[in-house]
């Protein structure tokens, strides 16, 4: 099995939402460096398209953007139902933001200019927070997210962005396994006796084969794909290479 990438698969990820190229820069090698992976939106705009089109562990939001403000961001964020952490990077004399992002929902904020430790540290906090506190979707109790794909189990109803999804009972259990089980390298074996049963002990290609069906429904035509195979194991639900 390839370790490297299983690791790489708890990785967690901060989108830097920023229009100073320099600080940009500055909090992804640091960022890097403390393990993190990240990405980049330099406006609002773009921001916000990079929290539709994947999940983030958090999000990092300077208040003073072109294209939307920060605080108009994470509105919509928070509009999405969304509970990203969100810890804002607010300028020295902007105390109605700080309180304004605060009661929008914001995690924390940090005054610029900052030291990159106490953000580090704040980092920290704010993720080991987000851990404790609700792992799935806070729309529903019923519904099971991850990344842009819900499901819900008491009426089967299965959506990824937005769309609605529509399985066969059997893809909708092998669905529902891997999800309950995302990120996790699931062996084929694993998965026909968790969703097959006993019954089909040792015919593991109908595995291979119930994933073709699934993917062509929930990855075909999506940027992102959610369905991985780990070569020589089995596969594994996850939404970042
Ligand atoms: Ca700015």
């Amino acid at each position: 099995m390839d370790l490297k990438g299983v690791n790489n698969l708890s990785k967690e990820s901060i989108l830097i939402v920023e229009d100073e190229e320099k600080i940009v820069r500055l909090l992804e090698i640091e960022l890097d460096y403390e393990g993190y992976e990240t990405g980049k939106a330099l406006d609002g705009i773009e921001a916000f398209d990079m929290f539709l089109s994947q999940k983030w562990d958090l999000i990092l939001l300077d208040i003073m953007l072109p294209g939307m403000s920060g605080i108009e961001l994470l509105r919509r964020i928070r509009g999405k139902s969304s509970v990203v952490p969100i810890i804002l990077l607010t300028a020295k004399d902007s105390i109605e933001d700080k309180v304004s992002g605060l009661d929008l929902g914001a995690s924390d904020y940090i005054t610029k200019p900052f030291r990159m430790e106490e953000l580090l540290a704040r980092i920290r906090a704010v993720l080991r927070m987000s851990q404790i506190t609700i792992p799935t979707s806070p729309i529903d109790d019923e519904w099971i997210q991850f990344s842009d794909l819900r499901i819900n189990e008491k009426t089967r109803d299965v959506f990824r962005s937005d769309l609605e999804v529509s399985l066969t009972p059997k893809e909708y259990d092998l669905l529902l396994y891997l999800l309950k089980n995302k990120r996790q390298v699931l062996d084929r074996g694993q998965i026909l006796e968790s969703v097959w049963g006993y019954d089909y002990y040792g015919d593991t290609k109908i595995v291979d084969v119930y994933i073709r069906y699934l993917r062509k429904k929930i990855d075909a035509n999506h940027e992102t794909a959610l369905i991985h195979t780990v070569r020589g194991v089995g596969y594994v639900l996850k939404d970042a290479t």
